[in-house]
């Protein structure tokens, strides 16, 4: 639905313009009645918006927060400025549970938000002079929309307003949007509205419960959180870290060797087919077996040819997973740097889901500007391979937004970090549009009397798109062989490894497992990782992330007695109502309704156990040095703590299967376990003490 203020006023009859609105000889910093008011979400965006419309705006200032001013055909435009959220929900009443909440300003509810007031009172200030016209040019999501919403209702006291909808913060796509104004977002405003009295609800009351708990047993006040979203990814990232650290690894045994084909020097390397093994000694009969029969005959060789294609544009957790593997960016830092980046112009909005560009997106526009920049060799190629200039899309789709793209904008001074995600992004992109790489696989099969070697090779036939996309793919080669070649041995090695499969969450994979288990939005995910760092819950350290011990404590209770709070598929359920929200197929009053019996229950729940869980914060916070564990400071039932006695577990189940497996003495197995960091380390921990004689097995 397209419609313009104008024409809206004119179908009213309400707006003659030019008659009410005399335009003053001088430009000045007041409003007029009847002014056009423009409410971007930071002030960043609201000069780039200003900029965008009216060319050269007047800048003006209120107790130093920025406003522009100009003129549109005779009418006065302003654009100002939240600065992020203004308002914030706080309970009415102390009574569990907490249901009665108002949005308060919030300023004036939380801690550090001083600086909020002077916004505040521009846009209070701004609406004594009555606007005509209001326009919410927050970012386009439920975020901007609730933003947006509250300083129209809260502030300028009024229901009618439009919103723009943008992707980026480029002149054309302004421009565009203010010519096609929305009417206004009730369903984004609606969803927006429902997840923050959802968490709110939820946080508030699990929150205010544990503090309290926490005052009773330890006669000290600590903030600790639970959350909807935050208290299944804390359980997510401990309960790896668990596996982690009480994982036995296995020991494999690679049988490779090392051939020559009998009439060529060169050498290549050879797997046995059945590697790895699990028995080292049938390793070394195989390797025995192969010497002896010293030369081998090929007897199938298979060629295979295979693309690559480019991967699709990015969607922010596609471009927070690359910058990670490339750069050990967090998912947090990649956000901020990407949002930055769309403030600066440079990148379309980053925070989507989609993979995909809408059909009639100007490519040949963008990547006409990116020729200019530092791009021409690459964007030539676009042409050359793709003159349709079809991107390969992926499957995610974002109703708000479309996948993440340069605009083209030449970029001013970046940082180095900055620069790093603006080039990864228009790599991609650019790679988006290119050819797949090709490759050749190559596969032989030789027979040295009954033992089986295989031989790979990777070619690389053609680079493609990974020319000019950071991605190497790795090549093998070995000579070109025929059925019935003659293979001899120059060497045969068995290669021992421990293999384990369980590892630890880096901050990426924690986000890449919200996402897959649909917890969470694009905007809020990394911000409630960060919130468990910053809480004290999780540190990351080199082998990934580990809890702390307050991590545990709130990890242990929130399983225990707060079991709605740790179940993703609960959350999941809610997540795909808020969905539906957005949609306008289901109420906010519903889904709050449900949200509320659930949290009553858990209230109901928690309380009934309060000493319990006090008794389970006094054992962790309390425990004296006899009863804690052998290895660290957990409390421990004999001995050892929970982790430790799950590692102790796996490590007596497995013992024997490893002695057969490696040939080695019991001794000399838990030796070589205590040393191996392969093994998980509460593993190696209790192995030593197995050593030195601190723990007795039966
Ligand atoms: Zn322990």
């Amino acid at each position: 639905m397209l419609i313009h203020p104008e024409h809206l006023a004119k179908q009213r009859g309400a707006w003659s313009l030019g008659a009410e609105v005399e335009v003053p000889a001088m430009r000045a910093c007041s409003p007029i009645t009847g002014f056009t008011l423009f409410i971007a979400e930071k002030p960043k965006a609201a000069k780039a918006i200003a900029t965008a419309l009216f060319g050269k705006p007047l800048e003006c200032r209120r107790q130093g927060v920025p406003y522009w001013v100009a003129y549109d055909s005779g009418r006065l435009c302003i654009v100002a400025s939240a600065a992020g959220h203004l308002f914030s929900l706080a309970s009415l009443t102390n009574e569990y549970p907490i249901f009665e909440y108002e949005w308060v300003v919030r300023w004036k509810v939380e801690r550090g938000s001083r600086h909020l007031r002077k916004f505040y009172s521009l846009l209070e200030w701004l609406s004594k002079f009555e606007p005509k016209n209001v326009i919410n040019a927050c970012d386009f999501d439920v975020e901007g929309s609730v933003i947006g919403y509250n300083v129209i209702r809260f502030i300028l006291k009024r229901r009618d307003y439009f919103r723009m909808k943008f992707s980026s913060l480029t002149e054309d796509e302004l421009a565009r949007s203010y010519r096609n104004l929305l009417p206004p977002d009730a369903n984004m405003v609606e969803a927006g509205l429902c997840r923050h009295e959802l968490d709110w609800i939820w946080g508030i009351n699990a929150s205010r419960l544990l503090m309290d708990v926490y005052r009773e047993a330890l006669g000290r006040r600590r903030v600790l959180s639970l959350g909807r979203v935050q208290t299944p990814t804390l359980v997510e990232a401990i309960n790896r870290f668990v596996a982690d650290v009480v994982e036995v690894a296995e020991p494999k045994y690679t049988v490779s060797a090392l051939l020559k084909r009998e009439d060529a020097s060169e050498t290549f390397s050879g797997v046995h087919e059945n590697s790895p093994f699990e028995y080292k000694h049938e390793a070394s009969v195989a390797k025995s077996m192969i010497l002896e029969a010293g030369v081998g005959i090929v007897k199938r060789v298979h060629i295979e040819k295979g693309e690559r294609p480019p991967p699709p544009p990015f969607n922010l957790s596609d471009l927070q997973g690359e910058a990670y593997r490339l750069y050990g960016f967090s998912p947090y830092k990649t956000q901020k740097l990407a949002e930055k980046l769309y403030l600066e112009g440079l990148i379309s909005y980053p925070r989507t889901e989609s993979q995909r560009y809408p059909p009639d997106f100007p490519h040949a526009k963008v990547l006409e500007r990116l020729k200019l920049l530092d791009y021409a060799s690459e964007v030539g190629y676009v042409f050359k391979v793709n003159p349709g200039l079809k991107p390969r899309e992926g499957k995610k789709m974002d109703p708000a937004h479309p996948a993440i793209y340069p605009t083209g904008k030449r970029p001013g001074r970046l940082s180095e970090d900055e620069k790093k995600v603006y080039d990864l992004v228009v790599r991609r992109y650019l790679a988006s549009f290119m050819d797949p790489a090709r490759i050749t696989r190559l596969k032989a099969l030789i027979a040295f009397k009954g033992q089986h070697v295989i031989a790979e090779g990777l070619n690389v036939e053609w680079r493609g798109w990974t020319r000019f996309y950071p991605l190497d793919i790795a090549e093998r080669t070995i000579p070109l062989l025929r059925e019935g070649d003659r293979v001899s041995v120059v060497k045969v090695i068995v290669r021992e490894h421990w293999e384990k499969k369980k590892s630890r969450h880096t901050r990426a994979s924690l986000l890449q497992w919200m996402e897959s288990n649909s917890i969470g939005t694009e905007s809020t995910r990394a911000p409630i990782i960060e919130t468990l760092f910053s809480r004290g819950y999780l540190k990351e350290e080199k082998g990934g992330i580990r809890p702390t011990k307050t991590g545990l404590v709130v990890c242990d209770i929130a399983s225990k007695y707060f079991s709605a709070l740790t179940d993703a598929s609960l959350t999941r359920e809610f997540e795909e109502m808020l969905r539906r929200v957005r949609m306008g197929l289901e109420r906010r009053e519903d889904v709050l309704e449900r949200a509320k019996n659930t949290v009553r229950a858990l209230v109901e729940e928690a309380k009934s156990r309060f000493e319990d869980i006090k008794s389970t914060i006094l054992l962790y916070e309390k425990t004296s040095a006899a009863k804690r564990c052998l290895v660290c400071e957990l409390p421990a039932t004999h001995g050892l703590c929970h982790i430790h006695e799950k590692a102790l577990e796996s490590l007596v189940e497995s013992l024997n299967n490893l002695i057969r497996r490696t040939n080695l003495s019991r001794e000399g197995l838990l030796s070589r376990i205590a040393r191996n960091r392969k093994h998980g380390k509460a593993v190696r921990e209790v192995a030593t003490l197995i050593l030195k004689g601190l723990i007795r097995l039966e």
